[in-house]
């Protein structure tokens, strides 16, 4: 697909979808490959997740996307009670931040994970998923 094309491919991403058409749309069909993905200036090398089309470190707009592969360390979480709407019926679960080095990572451990085996610096990796609703995400697992 051509960059910048229009698509819906990001309606299928998420619990409830916030954005339905991106530059960023080839995420999607990355996922669908199995492939967590972020992009990395072309021009300066900064990393970017979630992946960005234009660089704001200096403003340039050729970027290439990198997997997230290999393992990042658990560096927050927290297990959520409550949730906002369109994310009710899937509490509780829990958010974290994982660090890979030149970039961090928002999103969710599986629910396969217990919370009493996490602690800050735990050896995380990123896995494809899909939501209570059937739809396209990643978690992090235990490494
Ligand atoms: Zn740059």
């Amino acid at each position: 697909m051509a960059k910048n094309e229009p698509d819906a491919r990001f309606a299928q991403f998420g619990t409830v979808s916030f954005a339905s058409v991106t530059q960023v749309n080839d995420f999607i069909g990355y996922l669908e490959e199995g492939k967590l993905m972020g992009t990395r200036c072309k021009t300066c090398a900064k990393s970017f997740f979630p992946p960005r089309a234009h660089c704001y470190q200096c403003l340039a707009g050729d970027m290439e996307w990198f997997e997230i592969a290999g393992n990042g360390e658990l560096i927050s979480y927290s297990t959520l009670q409550y949730a906002p709407a369109g994310f009710t019926e899937e509490v509780p679960y829990t958010i974290a931040l994982v660090d890979y080095g030149e970039y961090k990572v928002f999103g969710r451990i599986d629910r396969s994970v217990p919370e009493a085996e996490l602690s800050v610096g735990t050896k995380m990796r990123a896995a494809i998923s899909r939501t209570h609703n059937g739809r396209l995400t990643y978690v992090f697992k235990k490494a």
